[in-house]
């Protein structure tokens, strides 16, 4: 096996980033979004849209977090989605947020190899059809048919007759996640947001009614700030905010590009591809053809590169034989952020100090509601609560045993419980 790269192989086709350099001196604006990854970014764009002057700055470089380094899946299906749970308004955007995503790229003509064909559910077990059927049933009913599926409709997209039958939310899709969220940067300049990389945030207090953030070679004051550090948050982030979610740590899985015979046979819907077994298999395909997949890092799985390849070449091969012996080019990890509920979450940490946290793994389509909802509750907290009410910073105990626990025991759990049915 040839070496495989801890990267993930985004940079390879992504557009260069734009320019954000290293911030200096002393700044006064109306809102400051700390952490440019989607979410930030999100927010700051709709901020700007609404005429407030922003800023954003990132310790790093655009893309360093989780918006730099996920599977590039679109898929807008969530457990909390209910109109009970949510305000009308707010359930809107979050069932729409699939369709959000790809507006925004179109939008601001974000080249980052984004496909919107649909995110494909394939169901193993009459229980798990079953479990499809209402769910698309759900979806249906909120004006999201997509399409119900048999084995013979689940064959057409995917290219296997393994499964019994499926669903497709056609808003879901795909894209290349370094180009999203470099594109995103590059939108938000072009509305005048000022976005800095290299410019962590070392400190911050209130002064005179307006936040003041300090940064390595200054600081800047404003009246309202968002942290949207997410899991990668540093120990000046505020512990408050740290402590609502736990740690897990994901990988990713590039393959090499597929020959024009095996694109044919492997998904030639171009949907993302999901399965109902407790330990999933699920991947896309990228637009030089390369399978990308991944889960969460395991013992073995995630860690050592020649099992994670071996294993998941087995799994495709059981259902596409034409890609036995397929070989893998990209294999990284990254950090993902979980809620105890799974759904995200706008913290109010004290006047005019926001932070959104909690994606659970769907930070792609979730935060293009919850970056327009940050931004309106910066603005005006009674406005952004007609969307998504802040809540007080839950705190959960022991956050990083929790995460290791959940880490080490899931997988061979799962697969435990798909094999016993
Ligand atoms: C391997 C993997 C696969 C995933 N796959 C998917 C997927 O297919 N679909 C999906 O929907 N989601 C997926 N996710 C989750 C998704 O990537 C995240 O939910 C999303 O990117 C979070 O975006 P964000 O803007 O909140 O944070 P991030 O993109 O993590 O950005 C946070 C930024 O804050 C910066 N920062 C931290 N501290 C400071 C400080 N003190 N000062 C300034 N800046 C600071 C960091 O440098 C970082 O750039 C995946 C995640 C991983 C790790």
């Amino acid at each position: 096996m040839t070496a495989i790269s801890p990267m993930p192989p985004y940079a390879l086709t992504a557009p260069p980033a734009p320019e954000t350099p290293v911030l200096r001196g002393a700044w006064v604006t109306d809102h400051v979004l700390v952490g440019a990854g989607y979410g930030g970014l999100l927010a700051a764009i709709a901020l700007a849209e609404r005429g407030a002057r922003v800023m954003v700055i990132d310790a790093q470089e655009l893309g360093f977090g989780g918006s730099g380094r996920n599977h590039g899946q679109c898929i807008p299906v969530y457990r909390y989605l209910d109109p009970e749970r949510l305000p009308p308004e707010g359930f809107e955007l979050l069932l729409n947020s699939g369709a959000g995503v790809f507006d925004t790229i179109r939008r601001f003509d974000i080249a980052c190899e984004a496909v919107q064909n649909g995110t494909l559910t394939a169901a193993h077990t009459p229980r798990t059809l079953e479990t499809t059927r209402a769910t698309h049933a759900r979806y249906a009913r909120w004006g999201k048919a997509g399409g119900y599926l048999d084995r013979d409709g689940v064959a057409d997209w995917a290219g296997t007759r393994d499964y019994l039958g499926g669903w497709i939310h056609r808003d879901g899709g795909h894209l290349n996640p370094l180009a999203y969220v470099r594109g995103l940067a590059r939108a938000a300049q072009s509305l005048g947001v000022k976005v800095h990389t290299g410019t962590p945030m070392t400190g911050l207090r209130r002064d005179n009614g307006r936040w003041i953030v300090s940064i390595p070679l200054g600081e800047i004051s404003a009246q309202a700030v968002g942290l949207t550090t997410d899991i990668y948050a540093t120990a000046a982030i505020p512990a408050t905010l740290r402590r609502t979610v736990f740690p897990l740590t994901a990988y990713g899985l590039a393959s090499r590009p597929l020959t024009p015979e095996e694109r044919r046979q492997v998904l030639p819907g171009g949907t993302n591809f999901g399965e109902t077994r407790h330990d999933p298999m699920f991947f896309r395909i990228d637009t030089a053809g390369r399978i990308i997949g991944g889960g969460l890092v395991e013992l073995r799985r995630g860690r050592n590169a020649e099992v994670t390849a071996a294993r998941l070449t087995r799994r495709l091969a059981a259902r596409w034989p034409v890609l036995q012996g397929l070989t893998w080019d990209h294999l990284w990890t990254g950090r993902i952020s979980m809620a105890m509920d799974q759904m995200p979450s706008i913290q109010r940490l004290d006047d005019g100090l926001w932070g959104l946290t909690g994606w659970s793994g769907r930070g792609v389509p979730t935060s293009a509601a919850l970056g327009q909802a940050l931004a309106r509750t910066m603005i005006d907290p009674a406005d952004g609560a007609r969307l998504w009410p802040a809540t007080t910073p839950p705190r959960i105990f022991a956050r990083h045993a929790l995460g290791l626990m959940i880490q080490t025991f899931r997988g061979p759990l799962n697969q435990l419980r798909d094999r016993t049915g």
